[in-house]
């Protein structure tokens, strides 16, 4: 009876994402283009009904936490770009 595991199911990231990978989740390509900005895109958000949204790093990261909410399955390669350095102060436009 180890009720200290439960802390492992939380779902907020991780977990699951790797076994998702063998359907649709094609790597992003340099084509792929952030619907926001139009800087290459290293976050798909598939949102169901074949509808899915590109999203560069920095837009992954300022809207990454309403994405996860509502996506059906997500692609993140922002990975790739290693430690993002954070050059935006706070202001959102
Ligand atoms: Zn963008």
């Amino acid at each position: 009876m180890k009720t200290y595991d439960t802390k492992f199911t939380d779902d907020r990231e991780g977990a699951d994402v790797s076994t998702a990978v063998a359907s649709s989740a094609a790597a992003l390509t340099a084509s792929d283009r952030c619907d926001r900005c139009g800087a290459q895109a290293y976050l798909r958000v598939e949102l169901g009904e074949g509808a899915e949204l590109l999203f560069c790093a920095h837009h992954a990261r300022e809207h990454g936490a309403k994405l996860r909410a509502i996506a059906v399955n997500l692609h993140d390669e922002t990975h790739k770009l290693g430690d993002t350095p954070t050059p935006a102060p706070h202001s959102e436009g």
